[in-house]
């Protein structure tokens, strides 16, 4: 298929084809390759609908290390619901992986429950901003060894005022890692946010 042609592998390819997708969208077409290739940044500017989950979701799935429980990918979005979402969506594209855990944190839920899930181990943790830093705080997650961070609607959270808590959450990042920033514009804010916490990014439009 497409997808294959894209560097998937087996496990993704039949976790794609029962999700029914038939072709790459192109904003999967452009980031799929040049994130499975090496461990880069980037910036994409894509509309929400055009496919972006997958288009981070599958590298993000393919690159993870399943034999560890560390947690290895962090993804940041502004809201509750797209938090469910996307850790809905990734437990789909994950259905064929061995172990496989992705955790959603967000606010206006127990913190102890979501405290809990953690610490059985979450390779990829999707969260809230204000949320997220309250429990890096109160000592609950540890992000200290993560590879992939993800600012998914980027342009969302910084319009919700999440600079604050996005700088502090990063700062908690080790500086070895890849970071990969999606947003529908590019205000001066995002741009912001690139440049003080990304390494050359590669950039695609769709
Ligand atoms: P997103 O932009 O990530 O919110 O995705 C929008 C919708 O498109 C979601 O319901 C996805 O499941 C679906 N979708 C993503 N990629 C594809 C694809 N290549 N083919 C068909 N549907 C897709």
């Amino acid at each position: 298929t497409k997808f294959e042609a894209l560097g998937l592998e087996k496990s993704l390819l039949d976790a794609i084809s029962d999700l029914g997708f038939e072709t790459p969208s192109e904003v999967q077409e452009k980031a799929i390759p040049i994130l499975l290739a090496d461990d880069t940044d980037l910036v994409a500017l894509a509309q929400t609908g055009t496919g972006k989950t997958a288009a981070f979701g599958f590298p993000l799935i393919q690159k993870i290390d399943k034999d560890s429980r560390t947690t290895q990918g962090l993804i940041l979005s502004p809201t509750r619901e797209l938090c469910m979402q996307i850790t809905n969506e990734l437990q789909l594209y994950a259905k064929y992986e061995r172990s496989i855990n992705v955790v959603a944190i967000y606010g206006g839920a127990s913190i102890s429950d979501q405290a809990r899930q953690i610490k059985r181990g979450a390779q990829i943790i999707v969260a809230t901003p204000g949320r997220m830093k309250d429990m890096i705080g109160r000592g609950m997650v540890d992000i200290s060894k993560i590879d992939y961070c993800i600012l998914d609607e980027a342009d969302e959270m910084l319009n919700m005022g999440f600079m604050e808590d996005i700088k502090d959450i990063l700062s908690n990042t080790p500086k070895e890692k890849s970071t990969w920033l999606f947003s529908a514009t590019m205000p001066k804010e995002v741009a912001t946010i690139a440049k003080k916490f990304m390494n050359n990014p590669q950039e695609i439009t769709v």
